[in-house]
């Protein structure tokens, strides 16, 4: 009997697991683990919190309609395995591999477990579209590639000759273990707010809603992709992520329903820039602890909350914030303006504005948000260069002429004629061209 642990991959069919465990042939049990690193504090209510157990609602009801179980249950992952291991003839425990420092720590000690009680480990490459370790085979180089051009050309090279496919096999292929046993199944039962949670989305009717977002996307804003996927009004781009991000979609199915068509090419150049930094998170150990190597003491979290909160009086920024907070959206060209606001202007470290965005954005993923913040702070490896700053007011004014964006989320700057609309307002917490020259001075000292 296999143990197969969904954690990513939110999803019933293309999972590589899938393809391996029908060749095993036999049935399994089938897990998700509500980690009570989600359940904890401000977590569980905020916007990807709120994603996360949608989503799970969704895969348990796809379940269902197969006719297949899927066992979720809340604890630590250690804790739960362990007595699966003790109650079932377990022989081997299947996984997507996950890179980012937690998931790291989590699967070394389940490994440890494992490796104990004498059964096998299998980990699979799920999450990227290039399998990333084919692909640093394929590239051939002894240093993992540090900046995104020469990792694009030759991930596109990878992608037409090597590309596999997306997985045939689905749950209704596999056969699951209806029962793992009364005192795990309640010793290990999720707390009534999740499991509040997780029965009301699926009472609403919680279906996987990613397949008709792409379809839409393709059909109607793909071909306009690489003109407006800078403009900051709603649905001009696809809003995937926090599907691809938690799995309920994969980017297989992503790439192969838009491979092709116009506006493509400009569109897989940002899942080419997902995998890099999936690419980083794997090959950098630096990449999740950058900021223990240089010295960040020039900058200070003084003007943080007037940033979080929206009140710094620059209208596009306090926007953008204002629809984080109430919405957990935020389009991409408006996390870099914010970000670099924050770090530049505001000489704040990058580190407060990543966890801000950790508990407010809907698609929130630790290595992707990372790799946003520290391009925009032009720290890491390929970032921004440091006297790039973006200046909010021409961005505002460019992406988003007639202040509509504005106007929908500070409805009390709407009065204000299309041309003022965009201005610092009388309380504008720095000047926007004294704090560039300042930010320009502080970076170069940082980066010498
Ligand atoms: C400071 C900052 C923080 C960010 N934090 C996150 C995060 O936590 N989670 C997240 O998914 N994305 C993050 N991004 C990247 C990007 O903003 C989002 O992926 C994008 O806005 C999602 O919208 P979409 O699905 O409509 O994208 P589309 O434009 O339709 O792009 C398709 C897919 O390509 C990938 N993609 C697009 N832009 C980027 C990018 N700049 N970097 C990496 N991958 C990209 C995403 O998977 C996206 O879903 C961040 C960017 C910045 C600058």
């Amino acid at each position: 009997m296999y143990l197969f642990i969904h954690r990513k991959d939110l999803r019933s069919h293309d999972l590589r697991a899938f393809d391996y465990l029908r060749k095993r042939d036999e049935a399994g049990i089938h897990l998700l683990i509500i980690d009570p690193s989600l359940t904890r504090g401000e977590r569980l209510n905020s916007h990807s919190g709120r994603n996360f157990l949608e989503q799970t609602a969704a895969l348990i009801q796809s379940y269902a309609e197969a006719g297949k179980e899927l066992h979720v249950l809340h604890g630590d992952p250690e804790a739960i395995v362990d007595a699966l291991l003790a109650a079932h003839p377990i022989d081997e425990v299947v996984v997507h591999a996950d890179y980012s420092p937690y998931s790291r720590r989590r699967d070394e000690r389940l490994q440890q477990l494992i490796r104990a009680r004498e059964r096998r480990w299998m980990t699979l490459l799920d999450s990227s579209l290039a399998d990333l370790v084919e692909f640093h085979a394929f590239a051939r180089r002894e240093e993992p590639y540090k900046v995104f051009t020469p990792f694009y050309r030759m991930w596109l090279s990878f992608i037409r000759q090597c590309y596999s496919p997306m997985g045939s096999t689905s749950i209704a292929d596999l056969a699951t273990v209806r029962d793992i046993g009364k005192s795990i199944a309640t010793g290990f039962g999720l707390p009534e707010p999740v499991a509040e949670r997780i029965g009301g989305t699926m009472q609403a009717g919680g279906a996987d809603k990613s397949a008709d977002l792409l379809e839409s996307f393709v059909r109607e804003r793909l071909s306009a992709y690489p003109e407006q996927r800078d403009a900051y009004g709603d649905e001009q781009t696809s809003g995937i992520s926090r599907y691809l991000n938690t799995g309920a979609l994969s980017a297989r199915q992503a790439y192969e329903m838009t491979d092709g068509l116009p506006g493509s090419e400009a569109w897989v150049r940002q899942l080419a820039w997902r995998d890099f930094y999936l690419y980083q998170a794997m090959y950098h150990e630096q990449y999740f602890r950058y900021e223990h190597d240089i010295d960040l003491s020039s900058l200070s979290g003084r003007h943080f909350e007037a940033w979080a909160s929206a009140a710094t009086g620059i209208p596009i920024i306090d926007a953008a914030m204002t629809q984080l907070r109430r919405t957990g959206e935020m389009p991409n060209r408006l996390r870099m303006v914010t970000a670099m606001f924050l770090t530049k202007n505001l000489l704040c470290p990058f580190t407060l504005g990543e966890q801000h965005f950790r508990l407010h954005l809907s698609d929130y993923d630790n290595t992707l948000n990372r790799g946003g913040w520290l391009w925009s702070s032009s720290l890491g490896y390929d970032a921004a260069p440091y006297f790039r700053i973006m200046n909010p007011v021409l961005q505002s004014q460019r992406h988003d002429a007639d202040g509509g964006y504005i106007r929908r989320w500070l409805p009390h700057l709407a009065h204000l004629s299309d041309k003022n609309i965009h201005l610092p307002q009388g309380n504008a917490i720095v000047d926007l061209k004294a704090s560039r020259a300042r930010a320009i001075e502080v970076y170069k000292t940082i980066l010498k």
